[in-house]
């Protein structure tokens, strides 16, 4: 949908955003290794070869051990940690995140409804519709694109000049829905699509700067950050594990 704020001010969060994300990220990753390291125990091993030539100190998570070997078992009840504790978890925070939102409420702005930007044109969203993409349905529903990228440009000149910055290379295409009306309310509410319904769903896309929701992402945004960190790690490490496990 919509994000449109002023330009330092976006270009600003972004930097800040990424500099964040990535001390964020590095106290994630000890925090999901602190959670594991315990399950790695030098008892594990049943000395089932004098010539085994393992270092305790030296194997990690991700090395493929020999097939009977119990450091394996370290493996899997890593892979359990991941998928049914901290898998677990992130979901319950997400769901609190979810519920914190419905705190706050829309003031009415009009502002996610004059401006969306996609990365697909109004033809591959078509397209995408067709083969039953439940969100490119909803955004064709209502959507049509403006009738140029400068038509786009004139309303919003800050907010593309960055997206073409921040994106370079990749082309975006620019999107009103006709149905709002001249007082900036939406002539169809009762029958609004669920995109309409639940934006903005996510604190970590930048908002309209009028966007009455911009409290509840402040507050949330960086235990959002954190857990899509968390999603990362365990996506990694658990194909990572995988594939050391297999045969
Ligand atoms: S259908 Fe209504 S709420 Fe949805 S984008 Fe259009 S004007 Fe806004
Ligand atoms: S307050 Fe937010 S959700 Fe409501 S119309 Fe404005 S931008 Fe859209």
């Amino acid at each position: 949908m919509c994000y449109i704020v002023g330009m330092n001010n976006l270009q600003n969060e972004i930097i800040n955003t990424r500099k964040i994300y990535r001390e964020l990220f590095k106290n994630a990753q000890t925090a999901v290794d602190k959670q594991l390291m315990p399950l790695k125990t030098p008892a594990l091993c049943n000395h089932c070869t004098e010539n085994c030539s393992l270092d305790f100190n030296k194997i990690t998570l991700f090395d493929k051990f020999p097939k009977n070997c119990r450091y394996r078992f370290w493996q899997e009840a890593a892979l359990n940690k991941l998928e049914n504790e901290i898998s677990k978890d992130v979901l319950v925070q997400i769901q609190a995140i979810d519920k914190r939102r419905e705190c706050y409420s829309c003031s009415c702005c009009g502002s996610c409804c004059r401006l969306a930007s996609s990365e697909y044109s109004f033809e591959q969203l078509k397209e995408r519709a067709a083969n039953g993409d439940k969100f490119s349905q909803d955004f064709v529903s209502i959507f049509v694109p403006y009738e140029s990228k400068e038509q786009a440009r004139a309303l919003f000149p800050d907010y593309i000049e960055l997206l073409e910055k921040t994106f370079t290379g990749e082309e975006l295409y620019f999107y009103y829905c006709p149905k709002q009306g001249s007082d900036g309310l939406c002539t169809d509410y009762e029958n609004r699509p669920d995109i309409c319904r639940i934006f903005p769903s996510d604190p970590l896309v930048v908002f309209p700067e009028k966007c009455s929701y911009n409290v509840w992402k402040q507050e949330v945004e960086i235990t959002a950050l954190t857990l899509h960190a968390i999603i990362d790690i365990v996506g990694f490490y658990k194909e990572k594990i995988h594939k050391a496990l297999e045969d």
